[in-house]
């Protein structure tokens, strides 16, 4: 590729999705390119997340960027710490460290018409960009709901995803308001320190037991010396989320399992009554994340924890207060009550052609995007781990080098077509965006929970309502037809020009 044409690329955020974009624009010869990251180091969630047993939930062999096998995980379901480190360790080896810009948020961008370029102010200073990457993941904003009162608490309170590991919980009246995916992960870590902990739980998850284990000295001897013994587990993991997948998004009974799976993880925990009756679930299975763990029912059954199986409804100076008005006095509440998963790139102000805004305008009815990640109107903008491509079951990793290999694939277009604007045409964005609301209707997660998936008007704007492999099949070729060539380049289609491809 001729390096006149190489375009300069913007990607903010430097989590798993804005590594594995600049890891794949450097081996597919794009060396003109920055990440922007806001906070002073990188990892995306993996660095924000530091509470008490933060872990995925998925194992690692799966979760990890497939050109970067890690043979010596030690454990299935790795920690937070350990993925970190890895994450690091990709961006070292593959040599784009350098190319990381940290303690650098990205406030706004907005399209030059009349340059063509994106123009992106970082800690108040502005650069020109040909292409603008956005890579801000789904779970980045940490939200607390506006409980009435909760400023005039004189205790200490704090988000999961902002741990306070200064405080000491010893003995300490805990409230934690959430039982998500966080909360069932630091439950069991601090019920042996406090003195008591007040669950507020609006409605009770399906756990299921989680199949983790140590991988041994002779498992990491076999994945190094027999790396298809690793790809072979790799594989196995993959099927089962797709099965997960087509369960949770096309035939919802496909997970009936669940409810048995989850009624015997409860039952062989909690003997209490009254408690099992408090955490089993009434929900469809599968409509809420599922959770996996060992250990969240026998911490719960302990007897210095109480299950209020409510929500919050207000918040004193020393107590917290359930809907039907049980209060309990505490000296600490633990907030594990998710993140802003709307925004999507917000708070970043994102001006599009003729200053149309992309979270007040183009997204005044719900956030969506072609393919999630091209809006039209926002030229040579494309989104990583954008709108409706979180999964209920798999990796996102994997969905987001589905996208990576896409934006390489419209980078090279790019290269092509010096000067191009790729927006995204307006008819095949919506063609696309009934297509996967349309689908997502039947789903288990249309089945009439809250969840952080659906936001208030009813839109699911975060969940693929297929399988990994159909994203990746579909996100395969950057395809110039569905692309408006607008003034100043891309004038002419090239469909069948001949394509490299990033994976192998
Ligand atoms: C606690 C927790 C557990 C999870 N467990 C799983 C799991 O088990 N399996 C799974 O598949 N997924 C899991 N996820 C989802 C997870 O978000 C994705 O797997 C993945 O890490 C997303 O990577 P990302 O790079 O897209 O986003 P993030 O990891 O969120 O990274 C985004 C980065 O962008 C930066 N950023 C945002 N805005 C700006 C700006 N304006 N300027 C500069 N920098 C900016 C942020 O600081 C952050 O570093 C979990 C998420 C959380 C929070």
């Amino acid at each position: 590729m001729s390096s006149t044409h190489s375009p300069r690329i913007a990607i903010v955020g430097a989590g798993f999705g804005g590594i594995g974009m600049a890891i794949e624009l450097d081996r597919a010869g794009f060396h003109d390119f920055t990440v922007f990251e806001r906070a002073d180091r990188i990892g995306g969630v993996w660095r924000e997340n530091t509470y008490p047993g933060a872990g995925c939930d998925v194992p690692s062999p799966f979760y990890s960027f497939s050109f970067a096998p890690n043979p010596q995980w030690p454990w299935r379901y790795s920690k937070q710490e350990t993925i970190l480190a890895y994450l690091e360790r990709c961006a070292i080896e593959f040599g784009v460290a350098d190319r990381i810009e940290v303690n650098a948020e990205v406030t706004a961008a907005a399209f030059d018409e009349a340059t063509g370029r994106w123009e992106v102010q970082v800690n108040g200073s502005t650069e020109s960009f040909d292409l603008l990457v956005c890579a801000c993941g789904q779970l980045s904003e940490p939200t607390v709901p506006a409980f009435p009162g909760a400023d005039s608490f004189t205790g200490h309170s704090f988000h999961s995803a902002h741990w306070d590991h200064e405080h000491d919980l010893r003995d300490e009246r805990v409230a934690v308001i959430g039982t998500g995916a966080s909360a069932i992960q630091f439950v069991p870590e601090i019920v042996p320190q406090v003195g008591a902990l007040h669950l507020f739980q609006r409605s009770a998850p399906f756990v299921i037991p989680k199949p983790d284990r140590r991988y041994s000295q002779l498992h990491h001897r076999l994945f190094r010396t027999l790396p298809a013994l690793l790809a072979a587990e790799r594989f196995g993991w993959f099927l089962v989320s797709e099965y997960g997948q087509i369960a949770l998004a096309e035939h919802p009974s496909w997970l009936n399992f669940i409810v048995g799976a989850s009624r015997w993880n409860l039952n062989r925990a909690i003997t209490d009554p009254a408690k099992r009756a408090a955490l089993a679930p009434t929900d469809q299975a599968g409509c809420k994340r599922l959770l996996f763990s060992n250990n969240y029912y026998p911490a719960l059954a302990q007897d210095h924890v109480e299950v209020i199986p409510e929500g919050v409804s207000a918040i004193g100076p020393h107590t917290v207060r359930s809907d039907s008005g049980l209060t309990r006095e505490v000296d600490t509440i633990i907030y594990a009550t998710g993140f802003a998963a709307h925004g999507f790139v917000a708070p970043m102000q994102i001006t599009g052609r003729e200053g149309r805004r992309l979270a007040e305008d183009a997204w005044a009815g719900g956030a969506s995007a072609y393919l999630g990640m091209a809006v039209p109107d926002f030229p040579n903008l494309f989104m990583l781990y954008g709108p409706n491509t979180n999964l209920g079951s798999g990796s996102i990793v994997h969905m987001l080098e589905s996208s990576i290999h896409y934006v390489v694939e419209a980078a090279r277009a790019f290269a092509r077509h010096p000067g191009a604007r790729f927006a995204v045409r307006r008819g095949r964005h919506l063609l696309y965006d009934s297509e996967v609301q349309r689908r997502l209707a039947t789903s288990a997660w249309a089945s009439g929970c809250s969840s952080w998936y659906v936001d208030e008007t009813g839109r699911n704007a975060n969940n693929w309502p297929g399988t990994m492999s159909e994203y990746r099949w579909r996100t395969r070729q950057f395809r110039i037809e569905d692309y408006e060539a607008l003034d100043g380049g891309a004038d002419g289609p090239a469909p069948s020009e001949e394509r490299e491809t990033v994976f192998s």
